[in-house]
């Protein structure tokens, strides 16, 4: 099964795209997470995509496009979910001809509807590294691109280059949604539900 998880940042996409890793075994193919690796290691390509991503901005079309080929290649065959990608129209239009050549296809585009005005509530991590009362320790790690400014330019991004591949998919009949609005279980529980094909 190849399932796209789609929505604003913040929206939950990868707590609930490790939900689907769990109950579905499928493998979570995250294109943020594949940069910041590729920044923390210190490559070439992460210190390319270091200023864009820190500004909010999308990376080209090309370099994001390279780095999913070549991991779904690695999969061989395996099922998987995407979170953060596709991005662009030219993306989905990439993921189509990767999936065509191999003889792949996509099952569900899963949008996760979330209200403008909550966006900054859910989005809100720690101020301060290492001191938030009830947080696990992963959620001490603070994002440069967690800045007023940067949300900012990636809401905006989300909206201008993002939303318009929802039309692509409407169209092909394999686009759903959910409220990403209602809590992690429930959330789950729908996507669960449209997965099983209720
Ligand atoms: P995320 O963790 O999905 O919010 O991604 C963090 C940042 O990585 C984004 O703000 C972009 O700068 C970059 N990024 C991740 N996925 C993509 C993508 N599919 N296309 C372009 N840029 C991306």
């Amino acid at each position: 099964m190849i399932v796209i998880l789609l929505g604003p940042p913040g929206a939950g996409k990868g707590t609930q795209a490790k939900r689907l890793e769990e109950k579905y075994g499928l493998v979570q193919l995250s294109t943020g997470d594949m940069l910041r690796a590729e920044r923390n290691s210190g490559s070439a390509l992460g210190r390319k995509v270091q200023a864009i991503m820190d500004a909010g901005q999308l990376v080209p079309d090309d370099i994001i496009i390279d780095l999913i080929a070549d991991r779904i290649d690695r999969l061989g065959g395996k099922g998987f979910i995407l979170d953060g990608f596709p991005r662009t129209v030219p993306q989905a239009e990439a993921l189509d001809r990767l999936l065509r050549d191999k003889g792949q296809k996509l099952d569900r585009v899963i949008e996760m509807t979330v209200d403008d005005a909550s966006y900054h509530d859910r989005h809100h991590r720690p101020k301060v590294d290492g001191v938030c009362d009830g947080c696990g320790s992963h959620d001490f790690v603070r994002r440069a691109d967690d800045n007023p400014e940067a949300v900012k330019i990636r809401l905006e991004a989300y909206r201008r280059q993002t939303a318009p591949i929802l039309p692509y998919y409407r169209k092909k009949g394999i686009l759903r949604q959910v409220d990403g609005m209602a809590d992690i279980d429930s959330v789950g529980r729908q996507i669960e539900a449209i997965l099983n094909g209720q």
